[in-house]
C-alpha cells in the first residue's frame, strides 16, 4: 500500500499524529502491532464503568491534554484524596494517618482514558488504520524513492515519511535496512520506556468501605506486594475501586500472577479491615513482560523520571524521513500523556 505518511504504533502520540495529519488533508496511513488502540493506555470495562491499567492522571500545567479533553467534549474530575492514609511499615503493621495524600491535585478522565483512545479513533477513517499489523523491517528507498515498511502478516507499505511512534528501544529492535549506525541503535536503547517496568493492579468492591471509615484510600508501604495505593473508584457508582503499583520487583513476578494477586488481597486486609481482603475483582497488568512495551533492559527500576527529549544521534535519520515520536522524545513532557501530545505537535509541523 502507497502512502505520504506511515505511523507506526497507535498509541497516544501516534493517533494524536494521524487525527492532525487527517485534518490537513495529508495522506498517511497507521499500524499498530496490538488488536486493541491505545499504547500504554488501558481501560477494562466492568458494568459500563472504566478501569484505568496504565496510566490514570494528568496534571494541571498540562496544555495540550486539557484542550484535547475540551475539544473531545470528555470530562476530568478531581483524584479522591479527602481521608486518611494508611501505612505500612517493613513488619507488615499497618498504620493510620501518617503521611500526606501524594496524589492530591491530580485529574482523572470520567470513564477512564479508554475514552480518549476511542473518540481519537472515532475521527479517524477506519481504512487508513490497521490494527494487529506489526512492523518488522524498513528499508530506506533510494534518494527520493519511498521507505518500505514490512509487516509480520507478510503485507507492504511504501511511504515517503515514516513516523516510529512507539518506544525507542522498541523501536531498535526493528530491522533497519541499510542498518542504523551503532551509534543511533545505542541512543534510542539508553531512553528507558517510562513505566514500562511497572505492574499495576485494580481492585473492584461492592462498596467504598474505606470511605465510609474516614480513609482516602491512599496508603504506603514498606512491605508490599503493592507499594502505593490509591482510590481508583468511577466519579459516579460502583464497583468501588483502589489500585496500586506493585513493588515486588519485574523478575520475582514473572508467572506468579495468581499468588501476587492473592498476596495483594491479604495486604489490602491488613491495610482497611477484613472486606479488602474479599474484592470482588483484581485485575491486574504487567506491563514489563508486554513485548509492544518493554524490553528486558525495563525491568530494573526506575528511581525518578528521566531527563527525556530528542537526542541529537535521533534527528535527520534517513534524510530527514525517519522519525521517532513516542511520548519519550518530549523536550518539556517525555514521559507523560501530555509528552506524547507534544511530540504529535513537533512532528505534525515538521509534516504539514
Ligand atoms: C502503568 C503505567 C502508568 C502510567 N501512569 C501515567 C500517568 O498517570 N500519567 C501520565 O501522564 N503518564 C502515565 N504513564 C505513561 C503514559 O502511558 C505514556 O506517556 C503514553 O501512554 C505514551 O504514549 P505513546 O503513544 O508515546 O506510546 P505507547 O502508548 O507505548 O504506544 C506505542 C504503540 O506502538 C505499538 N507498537 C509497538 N511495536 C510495534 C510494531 N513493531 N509495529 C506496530 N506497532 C507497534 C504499541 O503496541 C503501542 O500501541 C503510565 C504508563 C504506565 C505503563
Amino acid at each position: 500500500m502507497k502512502t505520504d505518511v506511515l505511523i507506526i504504533g497507535g498509541g497516544l502520540a501516534g493517533l494524536s499524529l494521524a487525527c492532525k495529519l487527517q485534518a490537513a488533508g495529508r495522506d498517511w496511513q497507521l499500524v499498530e502491532a496490538r488488536d486493541r488502540w491505545g499504547g500504554r493506555i488501558l481501560t477494562e470495562t466492568i458494568d459500563g464503568q472504566g478501569y484505568d491499567l496504565g496510566p490514570s492522571w494528568f496534571w494541571p500545567g498540562q496544555p495540550r491534554i486539557e484542550s484535547l479533553l475540551k475539544q473531545l467534549e470528555l470530562s476530568r474530575f478531581d483524584q479522591a484524596y479527602q481521608g486518611d492514609l494508611m501505612y505500612q511499615d517493613e513488619n507488615g503493621d499497618a498504620h493510620r494517618g501518617q503521611g500526606m495524600a501524594s496524589m492530591q491535585g491530580s485529574w482523572r478522565l470520567q470513564g477512564g482514558l479508554g475514552k480518549l483512545i476511542n473518540k481519537l479513533v472515532e475521527q479517524l477513517p477506519a481504512e487508513r488504520l490497521h490494527l494487529a499489523t506489526p512492523v518488522s523491517k524498513l528499508s530506506e528507498g533510494i534518494t527520493d524513492a519511498d521507505i518500505e515498511a514490512y509487516t509480520l502478516d507478510g503485507s507492504v507499505f511504501n511511504a515517503h515519511q515514516v513516523v516510529l511512534a512507539l518506544p525507542p528501544r522498541i523501536a531498535s529492535n526493528l530491522i533497519f535496512a541499510p542498518a542504523l549506525s551503532e551509534q543511533v541503535i545505542k541512543a534510542a536503547q539508553n531512553i528507558p520506556t517510562w513505566m514500562a517496568g511497572h505492574a499495576k493492579a485494580v481492585i473492584t468492591y461492592a462498596t467504598p468501605f474505606w470511605k465510609e471509615q474516614g480513609l482516602s484510600g491512599d496508603a504506603m508501604s514498606r512491605r508490599g506486594p503493592l507499594a502505593e495505593i490509591h482510590d481508583a473508584s468511577p466519579v459516579e457508582g460502583g464497583p468501588y475501586a483502589l489500585f496500586g503499583f506493585v513493588g515486588t520487583p519485574a523478575n520475582h513476578r514473572k508467572g506468579n500472577a495468581e499468588a501476587l494477586k492473592k498476596a495483594i488481597a491479604t495486604q489490602l486486609g491488613i491495610l482497611f479491615g477484613d472486606v479488602a481482603a474479599h474484592p470482588e475483582t483484581i485485575m491486574l497488568y504487567d506491563w514489563a513482560f508486554d513485548p509492544h512495551t518493554a524490553m528486558e533492559l525495563d525491568q530494573v527500576p526506575l528511581h525518578r523520571h528521566p531527563v527525556y527529549g530528542r537526542p541529537n544521534a535521533l534527528q535527520n535519520l534517513w534524510q530527514g524521513r525517519l522519525h521517532f515520536g513516542s511520548t519519550e522524545m518530549g523536550a518539556q513532557y517525555g514521559g507523560f500523556l501530555e509528552g506524547a501530545l507534544e511530540v504529535a505537535d513537533e512532528i505534525a509541523a515538521t509534516l504539514v
